[in-house]
């Protein structure tokens, strides 16, 4: 069984910090991923905003350069199924399984999306009701047509550079739905991508019914204050309903709560950040 002094697992813009970081104190490294390129959520941002203004792949693509000069060993299109507590790993890919011994483990996988089922939404389950990060991926990385006249139930980052990149893509946002009274998110996000394209914005709404069988041509939307429930139509929906950091890795090894001292959470994975360079750099701290 080959051995690491470090195993990352994840290999967005935290994991691939924390393995040159480690890489340069000497150690040797395994940074293992998923998808069948590093980069991680960066990919799929087309927008520009991250590291005071280039795109997402353009940020990633600083750093993943760094990791292809140094001797991080890589193994993308590698899924880690389990960390175990003698301290290895079982990882699959193309090859079949492998397990590898390592004497530290850095748990970079990222956050997950709540989806609309989570919320008590009656209906059924038609074709068009996406979560905003899938839609982006779909769009940006598949290059497909998630559909027209799309609601946005979400009003955070991700709900609202989705609306400008649904305007500027031509596409009719027919409105974002926020429960509070106030739109989620950064101020800059509000102003470039909300008020910019004079999204329609409900406040104190949320949808609580699903129109449509197989495919979405409706949402029933509710105010919150008032009560009353209105059909607004739509061909697609997208659900900005927050993020949850994916640790479920590590959840077997917590003991009265607590991670063995051999394994360390960092980037998303650990909390959500809104801005990517706090992730590098919380990442070179968890790897030092
Ligand atoms: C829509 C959106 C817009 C944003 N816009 C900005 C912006 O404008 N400016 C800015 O500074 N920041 C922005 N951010 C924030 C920033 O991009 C993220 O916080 C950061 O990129 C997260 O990095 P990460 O490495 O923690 O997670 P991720 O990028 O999600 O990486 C996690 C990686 O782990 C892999 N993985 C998960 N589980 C496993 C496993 N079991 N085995 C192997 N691999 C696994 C995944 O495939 C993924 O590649 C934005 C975020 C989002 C979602």
């Amino acid at each position: 069984m080959e051995r690491f002094d470090l195993l990352v697992i994840g290999g967005g813009a935290a994991g691939m910090a924390a393995s040159l970081a480690a890489e340069k104190r000497g150690q040797r490294v395994l940074l293992a991923e998923r998808e069948a390129r590093l980069g991680g959520i960066l990919n799929q941002c087309l927008h520009s905003g991250f590291g005071g203004g280039l795109t997402g792949p353009a940020y990633a693509r600083q750093i993943m350069d760094r990791v292809a000069a140094s001797d991080v060993y890589v193994q993308t299109g590698t899924d880690v199924l389990r960390i175990f507590p003698d301290r290895t790993a079982l990882l699959s890919s193309r090859t079949g399984l492998e397990r590898v011994g390592f004497e530290k483990c850095i748990l970079a996988s990222g956050c997950r999306e709540r989806s609309i089922y989570s919320l008590p939404v009656a209906g059924s389950r038609p074709a068009g009701v996406f979560t905003a990060g899938t839609a982006q991926k779909l769009m940006n990385l598949g290059g497909y047509d998630i559909g027209d006249d799309v609601v946005i139930l979400g009003s955070g980052d991700v709900g609202q550079i989705m609306a400008r990149q649904l305007a500027q893509a031509g596409k009719r946002v027919a409105a974002i739905i926020e429960q509070r009274d106030r739109l989620g998110g950064l101020p800059r996000n509000r102003r470039d991508c909300v008020e910019a394209y004079r999204i329609p914005v409900l406040l104190r709404c949320t949808v609580d019914e699903i129109l449509g069988t197989s495919r979405v041509r409706g949402v029933m939307v509710r105010h919150l204050s008032t009560g009353r429930r209105w059909e607004l139509s739509c061909g697609a929906l997208l659900t900005a309903l927050g993020l949850i950091p994916d640790r479920a890795l590590c959840e077997e090894l917590l003991k009265d709560g607590a991670l063995p001292d051999w394994l360390r959470l960092c980037g998303n994975c650990d909390y959500v950040h809104d801005m990517v360079d706090s992730v590098v750099r919380e990442a070179v701290q968890t790897a030092i």
